[in-house]
């Protein structure tokens, strides 16, 4: 099955709701979807470009019959124009001003035209400025649909000018019972927070998990530790796996340091309470450590091996420089990443000889 013909229901309320408006005229001309990446936020956009153009709509979404939902349907339809950056570069001002012109003319079927703009927190400051004046004086009948992880990437005034609604993720319990409708499953909770129940993503991951196209990356990131602490020349490869998906992997190796530092954390409480009262066995001392929906909770004896060795002001000083390290690579495209994830590696190691307990 591929991804375009999974069900996405978790979308279903917010389509639902903006066909509503439609039907009571009530439909903004410029539309701002958020979420997290593998939400499906362009999904609910094609679908809703899809429901804008149809010339037989339905109730409750588009014909799916008529030759502007088959022209839709075959990439085909001249009303509707996608706007994305290029290799994640600035989206330009030309960009912008030649989709401006095409929404000042007519829509070539039906009544409207429809624009969706991946990645808008990408518009440069002229070209989000010449967008502004389109939603501010909408020509005939055109809709714009912008998409981004977080409203705060947008610049204010183009955020006070379009109708925001925030794609949420499922439950735990509806992303399991989803994930079993598309034929997989998950090992352990961990691996829905790895992606914070992105469908979408989470499944493409499993997915390719299950055809041996992709690596095990929490384990991988457990195992590339392991190394780089025992085996020093190791670096390279660890920092070359880091780097091949800066974003999303040195956000894992977050999550493994954010947990021990939870883990010390909690050690701490439980050493007291084991002092004020002799009551408390190792069961219950296990459980308290890590929640079982934690991204590394099915590696917790060697999580808490490495709690030994790393002080809490240790972990606080290489959780930041990481998160540094990430947004600095994130912003700035044109970085040597395997160095810069080389030092930073090296900064961590180092950090975890101080063996000093906290
Ligand atoms: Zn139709």
């Amino acid at each position: 099955m591929t991804q375009t013909d999974v069900s996405t229901p978790w979308l279903t309320p917010i389509f639902d709701k903006h066909v509503q408006s439609y039907q009571n005229s009530r439909f903004a001309h410029g539309l701002l979807f958020t979420g997290s990446a593998g939400l499906g936020k362009f999904k609910l956009a094609s679908r809703l470009a899809k429901y804008l153009l149809c010339t037989a709509k339905l109730s409750n979404d588009a014909c799916g019959k008529c030759h502007s939902c088959n022209l839709f349907d075959a990439n085909n339809h001249l009303d509707f124009h996608l706007l994305q950056s290029e290799a994640n570069k600035a989206i330009g001002i030309d960009q912008v001003r030649s989709l401006i012109d095409v929404l000042n003319e007519r829509p070539h079927l039906g009544d409207n035209k429809v624009v969706v703009i991946k990645d808008a927190q990408l518009l440069s400051t002229a070209a989000a400025n010449a967008l502004l004046k389109t939603l501010e004086e909408p020509q005939g009948n055109s809709y714009l649909i912008l998409l981004a992880r977080t409203h705060h990437q947008l610049m204010p005034t183009l955020f006070s000018r379009v109708q925001h609604s925030h794609v949420h993720s499922p439950s735990d319990e509806a992303l399991v019972e989803w994930l079993s409708l598309q034929g997989t499953s998950v090992s352990d909770k961990g691996v829905l927070r790895q992606f914070q129940n992105c469908p979408l993503a989470l499944l493409n991951y499993l997915n390719a998990l299950k055809a041996g196209e992709a690596t095990d990356e929490r384990r991988h990131c457990v195992e590339g530790l392991f190394a780089l602490l025992n085996r020093p020349e190791s670096l390279f490869d660890f920092s070359q796996f880091l780097a091949k998906d800066v974003e999303s992997r040195l956000m894992l190796l977050f999550f493994m340091l954010h947990e021990l530092h939870k883990i010390k954390l909690t050690g701490l409480v439980c050493n007291n309470q084991v002092l004020n009262n002799q009551v408390l066995n190792n069961q219950a001392l296990n459980s308290q450590v890590l929640n079982d929906d934690a991204v590394y909770a099915f590696a917790l004896p060697q999580l808490q091996i490495w709690s030994e060795q790393i002080t809490l002001k240790a972990l606080r000083i290489v959780n930041d420089e990481l998160l540094q390290t990430r947004a600095s690579l994130m912003e700035h495209s044109g970085l040597k990443k395997e160095l810069l994830i080389s030092a930073l590696l090296i900064k961590i190691k180092n950090r975890f000889k101080e063996t000093t307990p906290c």
